[in-house]
């Protein structure tokens, strides 16, 4: 398991870090900056007055900036930490204020498209490192953050080629301060990989929940009263932020729609052999989920307890 320790000063990943969109991404790595000490100056921004006034209330960071000027004056580095479709406009507002060679890196869930809004907004000056933390929680605003969040989990970053290999450097040694582990690849494979792993499920989730609030033979008290843990765990993912989520599938349309009719097919497939009373092909498959279960428990990414340890008396 990855273990985050404390940098020693001279070693700082940034000297000057602004980190733009409060949030639980946002929040969690103020938190984690200063466990760790990743940063010698912590700055926060948000758009909103009052994320500002409760960032401030929970003493996130060094400083809450006023202003996206503000924010990114003197920064060395800026993490922006805002829903997908949001990233282009906070760019075009920080560009002007951008230092020399600061490194503009994000967090965002969908890499094709921030990268597409990133460049058409930065400066030559800045260097750009797209990253995704594949962390999180169904909870949002700034105070679900905390500073574990990242530790053994993955962080993806997908710099272009010929991208600078110093600013990919250091927001990986960021990263890895926070206890992630790191791994680069291709945009365009990352929005793949993702559509299956996250978006898919997070879609699945929305739509089995809308349906089961759709039903009307079944009463809503009777949904929630006899929620068995299939549609609980279904419930969790589904309260996840709905503008984020929204963002998600609107900036990585193709990616979902390719997994999406891929799922469409199996699930007909499914159907025909519960029709047909095709067993061993259900069987078959139960099987080799439960496989795929277990190797994500093995790798550290899961608990082995039962019920996701929720039955602690
Ligand atoms: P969040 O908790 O909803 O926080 C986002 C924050 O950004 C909100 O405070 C929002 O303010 C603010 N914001 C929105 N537009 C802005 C703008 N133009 N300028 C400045 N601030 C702005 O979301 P999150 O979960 O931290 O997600 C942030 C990013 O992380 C997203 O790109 C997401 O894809 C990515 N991510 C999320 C997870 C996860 O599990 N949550 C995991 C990995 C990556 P308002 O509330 O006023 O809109």
């Amino acid at each position: 398991m990855a273990e985050a320790k404390a940098h020693p000063e001279e070693a700082l990943p940034f000297e000057r870090l602004a980190i733009i969109g409060i949030g639980l991404i946002g929040s969690s790595i103020a938190l984690a900056a200063r466990r760790f000490a990743l940063a010698r100056r912590v700055v926060l921004f948000d758009i909103s007055d009052e994320v500002r006034r409760e960032a401030r209330a929970l003493g996130l960071g060094d400083e809450i900036a006023s202003s996206f000027a503000e924010s990114v004056d003197g920064a060395d580095a800026v993490i922006i930490c805002v829903p997908v479709g949001a990233c282009g406009a906070v760019v075009a507002e920080i560009a002007p204020h951008l230092q020399q060679n600061a490194i503009v890196t994000d967090v965002g869930s969908v890499k094709g498209a921030v990268i597409k809004a990133v460049r058409e907004h930065l400066p030559a000056h800045a260097r750009f490192v797209p990253a995704h933390p594949v962390a999180g929680t169904e909870n949002s605003g700034p105070a679900a953050g905390f500073p574990s969040l990242f530790v053994n989990r993955w962080c993806i970053l997908t710099p272009p080629n010929g991208g600078d290999e110093d600013a990919t450097a250091r927001v990986r040694a960021f990263w890895e301060g926070m206890g992630a582990n790191v791994e680069l690849m291709s945009a365009d494979h990352h929005d793949l990989v993702l559509a299956v792993t996250s978006h898919l499920p997070h879609l699945i989730a929305y739509n089995i929940v809308g349906t089961a609030d759709d039903l009307q033979s079944v009463t809503q008290s009777e949904v929630i009263k006899f929620s068995a843990g299939g549609f609980r765990d279904f419930t969790r993912i589904a309260a996840s932020d709905p503008t984020m989520w929204r963002d998600v599938f609107l900036h990585n349309k193709e990616a979902v729609l390719e997994v999406l009719a891929r799922f469409n097919e199996d699930l007909s497939a499914l159907a025909r052999a519960i029709r047909w009373g095709e067993g061993d092909k259900l069987f078959e498959l139960f099987s080799r989920t439960r496989t795929i279960r277990r190797g994500i428990v093995n790798q550290g990414q899961e608990t082995a307890e039962p019920d996701f340890g929720r039955r602690k008396v």
